[in-house]
């Protein structure tokens, strides 16, 4: 679908991406930025206040998007930025130990209880691989276990989402992985405890660990049904494999103590990214101190970094963090409902089945009317009214994450002016999702 199918155009944005796509691989520095999935020009950003972006154009959109989670203040936080500043002008990497890695450390282990030692990194990605490598180590296994739907990041063994069905051995689902990385990855669907349960029966011994979303956003909003993360862990108990809960988007997010914080079902390791790096390259994984102590220099499993616990992005998600009480919780929570209801709302005015699903102040929109409990329902929706949708809003000026499967994010910045321009957008937009057809 070309651009040309709109009837609005982003010429500054367009001349950014004939730009880009000469020296960058398809334009851009991660894939679901270059719009493929909707079609038309991806817009190129020049700032960020509070909840709304400017594009190059000099368009203003309220950001639903919200750097993919991480911006939960909104952006540019004039206490955030006050930090980053501070920080930035005393250097920006030493390469040494630094008192703001451990400030940031500090300030997680005391939110979230599992988490007794805590690794950062520079990437959820860096992350979940870590993470794998040292539930590896520590059980002295090889095999893994993921859900399809359920993305960590661009792990090899972890880009293994293909198959379904109990014990399906994954194909790779991506050029590059081998056979032999995507083998020991098993992959079940989501939500099925009977398929997690045959898996350790079928894989004696062998099983390292079970890693899944601690509630997941990267297939559209897709929470876990009651039970299914206790089910987990205590099915890893009883097989002597590691439950490590990928908190990389829900973490500090969903609650102060993120998705754990939500359901209190304890870990044995957890990973972290996004709003605790206060939207800089900032992550972590971590827990049980007794298989932390397995990583190295106090144990034998390597992991380093040389932009681990950087000074400027560290002390900007401790900035973040201090500013995220409960109120900022509460208005955050607030706002999402606010926005369903309007969602909802509009689109049940037009006769759309849809349903809006949340975790927390998570939230997404499938075009169906049945429930969303696994990757198979969530691709079973009609995804070509969310396109049509997507681009109503757009050129209304409300920017949506720009596919079908992927989480909606709202901010402590979206206020009622933000709120009421989305209310206004939302009619078109569903009369748009209703006209549109395959
Ligand atoms: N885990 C989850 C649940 C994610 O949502 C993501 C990214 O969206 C990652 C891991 C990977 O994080 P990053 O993009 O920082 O590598």
């Amino acid at each position: 679908m070309s651009e040309l199918a709109y009837p609005y155009e982003a010429p500054a944005s367009q001349a950014l991406f004939d730009r880009a796509a000469a020296v960058t691989p398809g334009g851009v520095n991660s894939p679901v930025r270059a719009f493929r999935a909707v079609g038309g020009t991806p817009r190129f950003m020049v700032s960020g206040t509070g909840p709304y972006l400017t594009d190059a154009d000099g368009r203003e959109y309220v950001d639903l998007v919200c750097s993919w989670g991480p911006m939960i203040l909104g952006h540019a936080h004039p206490e955030v930025i006050a930090a980053v500043q501070e920080a930035v002008a005393r250097g920006t990497s030493f390469g040494t130990p630094a008192e703001g890695e451990v400030a940031l450390a500090e300030a997680m282990v005391e939110r979230v209880a599992p988490l007794e030692e805590v690794r950062l990194v520079s990437s959820g990605t860096e992350a979940t691989m870590s993470a794998i490598r040292l539930a590896r180590g520590f059980t002295q296994r090889t095999k893994v276990i993921k859900f399809a739907g359920c993305y960590h990041g661009h792990v090899d063994s972890l880009l293994a989402a293909a198959g379904s069905g109990v014990a399906t051995f994954a194909l790779p689902d991506t050029p590059g992985v081998t056979g032999a990385q995507a083998s020991d990855t098993i992959v079940l669907p989501y939500n099925d405890l009977d398929a997690v349960h045959a898996a350790f029966a079928a894989h004696p011994g062998e099983i390292a660990c079970v890693i899944t979303e601690a509630s997941p956003g990267n297939m559209g909003v897709v929470p876990p049904l009651p039970g299914f993360n206790q089910g987990l862990k205590d099915a890893c108990a009883a097989n002597g494999a590691l439950f490590v809960s990928d908190e990389v988007m829900t973490g500090f997010r969903t609650s102060r103590a993120g998705w754990y914080g939500v359901e209190g079902v304890v870990p044995d390791l957890m990973t972290f990214g996004k709003v605790m790096g206060g939207g800089f390259p900032a992550a972590a994984f971590g827990g049980r101190a007794d298989v932390m102590a397995h990583l190295a220099p106090a144990g034998p499993v390597y992991q380093a970094g040389t932009l681990s616990g950087n000074p400027v992005a560290t002390a900007a998600g401790l900035a973040q963090l201090r500013l995220l009480d409960d109120a900022a919780y509460e208005k955050v929570d607030a706002v999402s409902a606010q926005i369903q209801s309007l969602v909802t709302e509009a689109l049940a005015k037009e006769g759309v089945a849809h349903r809006v699903q949340t975790a927390s102040n998570m939230f997404s929109v499938f075009f169906t009317d049945r429930p969303v409990v696994d990757y198979e329902d969530a691709k079973a929706q009609e995804s070509f009214r969310f396109t049509a949708f997507f681009h109503s809003l757009l050129s209304n000026g409300v920017y949506l994450p720009p596919s079908s499967f992927e989480s909606w994010f709202v901010s402590t910045a979206h206020d009622e002016r933000a709120v009421q321009r989305i209310a206004d957008a939302l009619p078109a937009a569903a009369r748009a999702a209703a006209e549109a057809t395959a």
